[in-house]
């Protein structure tokens, strides 16, 4: 099923939550809604699902408008970020629950309710736990079976609200992978509220992001962290160190350096540059195209080697292979000569 949001407003009160936002998810699609807390992501999800309703503009699925119907009308399935489940349930239970209420008529046979439900437990990997209570899971195991209930209704739109919020690290990663590989293999159109770029990053097939309650961007991974379009989706999808820059005619002067631009270039004038830490290479001896900087601090982590560096005042941060760099001698108060590979740059004021 397709999502086509139209100018769609929220407010509560005074405040406005979501601000004209259109935005259209194609069938089948995996979308995430990104942004920092508070720019509107759950609002948004909110309304799609029709658990609130918009003050302003339409929203359609398939080309219809739904913008007034009820959830249930909707077809879509939810999982929050705190499981929700039924505590006095089994996991089994759990999952059969949505086929066994609501305006399903007739009610569908015990054994088809069976089948589905053990199918589901086979995709989300939790079949042997079945006879389990909530309380017997881990977050991991819990948040699965959120997802199966959510899918056992067979939802036109999955809609999820921070899935993995309350995981911790490892399992999060898992299930990013996890859920990637259920969502390819049942095509379901999916939206997804984080406000953790890499999960963004690795999961959607294109990135809403918002802040304060507008749409900044809206892009394939590559496209949003390639070519962020503004200073704030840059910096949020981690910019790197924040110089002044002179635009020029087709590349930045920053530090006397001359460097390409990797976004669209602002029009000549001062401007702000962005450079992500994997872009800042250290030459040998004091070549041209280098600026002199001085090693303020140095952290081997893991594969890689991370610097602080003052550039004339201006305290970047570098990341080096340390393989490569391993055998230099990088200890703080090294003078060493950095040339800066790309930049994202944007006009003063934008
Ligand atoms: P988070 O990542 O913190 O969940 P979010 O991007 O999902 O943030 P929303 O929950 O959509 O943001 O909230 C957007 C703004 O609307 C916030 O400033 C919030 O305080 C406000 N807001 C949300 N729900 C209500 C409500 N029921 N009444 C009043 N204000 C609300």
């Amino acid at each position: 099923m397709s999502i086509q949001l139209t100018g769609i407003t929220k407010r509560f009160g005074a405040f406005t939550a979501v601000d004209a936002v259109d935005l259209s998810i194609e069938t089948g699609e995996l979308m995430a809604l990104l942004g920092p807390s508070g720019s509107g992501k759950t609002t948004l999800l909110r309304m799609i699902g029709g658990l609130e309703f918009a003050d302003g503009g339409s929203l359609a699925i398939d080309g219809v408008d739904a913008t007034v119907e009820e959830p249930h009308a909707r077809g879509v399935g939810f999982v929050f970020q705190h499981y929700a489940l039924f505590r006095h349930m089994t996991v089994f239970e759990n999952v059969a629950f949505g086929l066994r209420v609501g305006k399903r008529k007739p009610k569908l046979p015990e054994q088809v309710i069976a089948d589905r439900v053990h199918h589901l437990l086979e995709l989300v990997q939790l079949r042997p736990l079945a006879q389990r209570y909530p309380n017997q899971l881990s977050g991991g195991q819990r948040q699965r079976v959120a997802l199966a209930r959510a899918l056992a209704t067979e939802p036109r739109v999955l809609l999820l609200d921070e899935p993995f919020g309350a995981l911790d690290a490892k399992v999060r990663k898992e299930l990013r992978r996890w859920l990637r590989d259920i969502h390819k293999g049942m095509g379901v159109t999916t939206v997804f509220v984080t406000h953790d770029q890499e999960e963004a990053l690795e999961l959607a097939d294109r990135v809403c992001i918002l802040h304060q309650g507008r749409i900044e961007q809206v892009g394939t991974p590559a496209e949003v962290y390639d070519m962020p379009a503004s200073a704030f989706v840059c910096d949020f999808l981690g910019g790197g160190a924040k110089l002044p820059c002179t635009v020029l005619n087709g590349f930045a002067d920053i530090a006397g350096l001359r460097v390409p631009i990797s976004n669209r270039p602002p029009a000549p004038g001062p401007g702000i540059a962005y450079v992500r830490p994997h872009d800042i290479e250290l030459l040998p001896g004091s070549e041209a195209d280098a600026a002199a900087a001085r090693v303020t601090a140095v952290q081997p982590v893991g594969p890689e080697l991370r610097l602080d560096l003052d550039m004339g005042g201006q305290v970047v941060e570098a990341v080096l292979d340390r393989r490569t760099h391993g055998h230099v001698d990088l200890s703080p108060g090294t003078a060493v000569g950095v040339r800066l590979k790309r930049a994202n740059v944007y006009g003063l004021g934008a």
